[in-house]
């Protein structure tokens, strides 16, 4: 079992590939601190969403290591590891049920009180008190009437009840307008407080909030800096 974590994430001259000939990293290494916002951007098949494959372990290196605070990833159980990193792909899951349920997904001891805390914390409030029943509307699968942006704030909430160490964001490709885009960067860097977090970047302004960049192509990390160093 993997023991709280600060959030310290390595890789190791990592390689892999999906079938080993065909390898999408070759000695890929870098080491992140608990705490930082790294920025992942690239080409389309350059391996960004690969990095999440293998930091919640859907699939295994060929070669190297990667350690959370020091620990092997293969050394601990897949439910105790990814307990503590929370992956945010760009379409959110939602299933049928009220936002309240969404909200509280595999945390079954959430209060009410708790659930309504977390949505306020990342701006999802506003928009679920507009609907119907507030946090008693029921959604469809797929999140039917909810905008893209209003999905990843139910998506924001239920991270931050979750409350995972390490977090990996996919950041939605579809376009939000001007209003929500400010909304999802308030919600984000509450979110992002005290985690360290990896996030597949679309938009400038995550680039330009995170503290470091990686720019992955040729199956390594071409450059890392903070925006303004790049
Ligand atoms: P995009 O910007 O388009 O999302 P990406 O940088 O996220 O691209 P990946 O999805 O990591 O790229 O894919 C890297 C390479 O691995 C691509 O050539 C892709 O076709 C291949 N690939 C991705 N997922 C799998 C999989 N599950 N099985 C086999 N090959 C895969
Ligand atoms: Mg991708």
């Amino acid at each position: 079992v993997m023991p709280p974590v600060k959030g310290d994430v390595v890789f190791k001259e990592i390689t892999f590939g999906y079938k080993p000939e065909q390898t999408i990293f070759e000695k890929l290494s870098f080491h992140v601190k608990p705490g930082e916002t790294i920025a992942i951007v690239g080409p389309t098949g350059a391996g960004k969403s690969t990095i999440i494959n293998l930091i919640s372990r859907f699939y295994d290196v060929n070669e190297g290591e990667i350690l959370v605070d020091g620990i092997d990833i293969r050394d601990v159980t897949l439910k105790s590891l990814r307990d503590q990193i929370g992956v945010m792909l760009q379409d959110t899951f939602i299933f049928s049920g009220t936002i309240m349920e969404n909200i509280r997904y595999g945390k079954l001891d959430a209060t009410e009180e708790e659930i309504i805390s977390a949505a306020k914390i990342v701006r999802a409030h506003e928009f679920i008190m507009q609907q119907k029943k507030g946090y008693q509307t029921v959604i469809k699968e797929r999140g039917g009437t909810l905008s893209a942006g209003q999905r990843q704030l139910i998506s924001f909430a239920r991270t931050l009840l979750a409350d995972p160490k390490v977090l990996i964001l996919d950041e939605a490709t579809s376009s939000i307008d001007t209003q929500t885009e400010i909304l999802l960067q308030e919600g984000l860097d509450y979110l992002l407080k005290g985690r360290t977090a990896f996030i597949i970047a679309h938009r400038l302004s995550t680039i330009k909030n995170s503290t470091r960049i990686f720019y992955i192509a040729d199956k390594v990390i071409q450059e890392s800096g903070s925006h303004n160093e790049l």
